[in-house]
């Protein structure tokens, strides 16, 4: 497998590439991962079984496509393919740390999110952790957000054993918290938790393993709260490019409880309780 992998790199790049150590990187949720060190390059791998390799196809496009847009670092995607039993997506190494500008990164996601898109979704489905995220292109925020969003992670729910009380009220009256709000879409990174977001060597910020997808840039939002992770000075960031409107404060949640019902469906009845409580307060707010 390694040789393959080795031979579609220097196939991809030009460059004769040979792996003279390999390691294993810890810290995702889903793919195994590795640094493969060459005589003048190193690549980072992530291997799933062999039906993965759609999703490290749409994460290399999420990757290509931010990276387009020149506002923020993200790896840069080399190949990805099938060997065997195993799917296989190379990108480029970064020496990732812990340290770097919050502000910076702030700045940059904003102007990620101010460059101009056509359409809400996408232009192909992808995952969010390892659960299926549709993505049909359409031209209504509100419709996309209660059919491909929380619609379709409500219906999941049901079908792995939980009806959640008030899920059809609230998905009717979504259209009350977008009063006076005009949404817009972004490139969103579709999956921003403190565990995605590094600095580079030059404490540049970078982002990664995206779940990318146009929509309204308070999305993006919907858990980076929740795990914590970014401090003010990150809001201060994005606020100097782009500032936070009325009832974002609101519609947070609305984009929280996507995010956990996905990790109810994923992670299971741990989560139940607190999307079940953002159901309810979202009542009783709208
Ligand atoms: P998963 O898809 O399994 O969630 P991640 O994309 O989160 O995996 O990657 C796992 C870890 O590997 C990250 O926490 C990060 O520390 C590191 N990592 C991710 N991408 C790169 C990269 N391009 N170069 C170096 N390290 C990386």
């Amino acid at each position: 497998m390694w040789d393959a992998i080795a031979t579609h790199i220097s196939e991809t790049t030009g460059e004769p590439f040979e792996i003279l150590q390999k390691q294993t990187v810890g810290g995702g949720c889903i793919n195994d991962a590795y640094r493969l060190e060459g005589r003048n390059q190193n690549y980072f791998v992530k291997l799933n079984h062999a039906g993965a390799i759609d999703m490290f196809e749409a994460e290399a496009d999420g990757l290509r496509e931010i990276a387009g847009t020149k506002t923020i670092r993200v790896p840069s995607p080399i190949c990805s393919g099938t060997t065997g039993a195993q799917a296989y997506f190379v990108m480029e190494f970064i020496n990732l740390g812990g340290g770097g500008s919050q502000f910076q990164l702030g700045e940059r996601l904003a102007r990620l999110h101010a460059v101009p898109q056509s359409r809400y979704g996408w232009h192909r489905d992808n995952t969010i952790g390892a659960t299926p995220q549709p993505n049909l292109a359409g031209d209504d925020w509100l419709e996309f957000l209660r059919e491909h969003r929380l619609g379709f992670q409500f219906r999941l729910a049901k079908q792995n054993g939980m009806a959640f009380n008030g899920s059809e009220d609230l998905l009717r009256q979504l259209d009350d918290f977008f009063d006076g709000y005009q949404t817009k879409p972004s490139l969103l990174h579709g999956d921003l938790w403190s565990g995605n977001v590094a600095s580079d060597e030059n404490g540049g910020p970078v982002i990664f393993d995206p779940a990318t997808y146009c929509g309204d840039r308070e999305a993006e939002f919907g858990l980076t709260e929740m795990f914590g992770g970014f401090r003010t000075d990150f809001w201060s960031g994005y606020e100097s490019v782009l500032p936070l409107e009325e009832g974002y404060g609101t519609r947070k949640l609305i984009y929280r409880l996507y995010h956990t019902l996905n990790h109810f469906n994923l992670f299971g009845s741990g989560y139940a309780g607190s999307a079940q409580s953002l159901v309810n307060q979202l009542l009783r707010l709208a």
